[in-house]
């Protein structure tokens, strides 16, 4: 027996008891997974649900070929709204709030300008100075335009640092390098205190804890679909602006599809009186109905037993660093103030997560050292946890 057969012998069957325990163990089977591959990417690229393919399809053969152009009355036009509303409850969010557009990049740049404008005699935005990289590039782009500066920020600091200079913040709920959560309820009070207002991104929050956008009042809000919603590669983003902000609400790509009377061909702009004035120009109609697919594991789905698996997962990680890998260098908060996610330090970087692929692990490495693991409760199980682990010790 090796030093570490035991340890791993009782693991597994700790593993095996909270798989056969897991409320959530009937939804794996409704995804289209490799059983060779124990996948931890799910916060960069959700697996596919078994019914897109075929939804797509159909989409394509029926809707697209059949149908022709009046499928775009019939049923495409109204797609980013009525699929915004499937995505609504998810978020927290009353009817008529949240439409899908673009891309997150796109709508971090739309918002963060009707942000500013909605707040005007002030200079300067804050951002989160550990945002995934995009968020600040399109802040610094905001910035040139509107003749605002840039203040990068951590979250947490946020409530000291916005001030009567602060027009807008830009936060994410969850950092998507060490998996922190961010107390949106507290952060979003102090912006407001300070007289700012607040832009969430949701990216890597939507899907695996239940987010409340309207109960903690935030202003506005962006979050990716491609992650732990697994509408597919690069499946569009949706955008949240609270009922109190949209007739106000002054976007810079105000294109034609977020125009009152699309088809009126007007030779001027009218904002459309709702949410829809969020929109641009032609939806992607194949992967916004790919998502809409997507969207149906979520039918009918406590959010709270979501959160329970996801830190269950992410405790029983921790669990098995410390008994198999003790000296590990754990980035994500052991409390429970995280994100579906565990990241670990690792000097060998990314030639230790190539050495996980080769043998079936996938997760990912972000630079410059630290290992990410991310845990999608609707599939992952616990005896994949145990694998990563395993795998991680041999390897590295
Ligand atoms: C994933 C992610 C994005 C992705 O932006 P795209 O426009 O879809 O490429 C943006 N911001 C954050 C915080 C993310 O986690």
């Amino acid at each position: 027996m090796t030093e570490t057969a035991a340890p791993v012998a009782s693991l597994a069957a700790e593993a095996a008891a909270l798989d056969g325990a897991d409320p959530l163990a009937a939804k794996r089977a409704e995804f289209d997974l490799d059983p060779e591959v124990a996948y931890f990417d799910g916060n960069s690229l959700g697996a596919p649900p078994k019914n897109v393919a075929e939804r797509v399809t159909e989409v394509i053969r029926q809707q697209w070929g059949r149908r022709l152009i009046r499928s775009w009355e019939e049923t495409w036009w109204a797609a980013p709204q009525r699929i915004g509303e499937r995505i609504a409850p998810l978020v927290g969010a009353a009817a008529g709030q949240v439409v899908v557009a673009d891309s997150t990049s796109v709508d971090v740049f739309k918002l963060l300008v009707a942000a500013v404008r909605a707040n005007p005699g002030r200079d300067e935005i804050l951002v989160d100075a550990g945002t995934f990289p995009t968020d600040g590039y399109l802040a610094d782009q905001v910035a040139r335009l509107t003749g605002h500066t840039v203040r990068r920020v951590p979250v947490a600091r946020m409530p000291g640092e916005a001030n009567e200079r602060t027009a807008a913040v830009l936060a994410n709920h969850v950092d998507y390098v060490s998996g922190q959560l961010h107390d949106m309820p507290s952060v979003t009070e102090a912006v407001h205190a300070a007289g700012a207002l607040a832009v969430w991104d949701l990216c890597h929050s939507v899907g695996a804890i239940p987010v409340r956008l309207d109960a903690c009042a935030a202003d506005f809000a962006v979050g990716c679909t491609y992650k732990f919603l697994n509408g597919g590669p690069g499946s569009p983003a949706f955008v949240y602006v609270a009922q109190r902000h949209q007739a106000e609400f002054d976007q810079p790509l105000a294109g034609w599809a977020g125009h009152a009377d699309p088809f009126g061909m007007e030779p001027g702009y009218r904002a459309n009186p709702g949410i829809e004035r969020a929109r641009t120009g032609t939806p992607d109609i194949l992967s916004m109905l790919a998502l809409d697919a997507a969207l149906d594991v979520w039918d009918g789905l406590d959010l709270a037993v979501l959160r329970a698996k996801g830190l269950a997962l992410g405790d029983f990680f921790f669990r098995c660093l410390d008994e198999l890998i003790p000296d590990a260098d754990v980035v994500t908060p052991r409390n429970h103030a995280r994100g579906h996610q565990v990241s670990v330090r690792d000097p060998g970087g990314r030639k230790t997560m190539d050495a996980l692929y080769a043998r079936g692990v996938l997760g990912d490495f972000r630079p410059p050292d630290v290992l990410r693991f991310g845990l999608a409760p609707l599939y992952t199980t616990f005896g994949e946890v145990l694998r990563a682990v395993t795998v991680l010790r041999e390897v590295r």
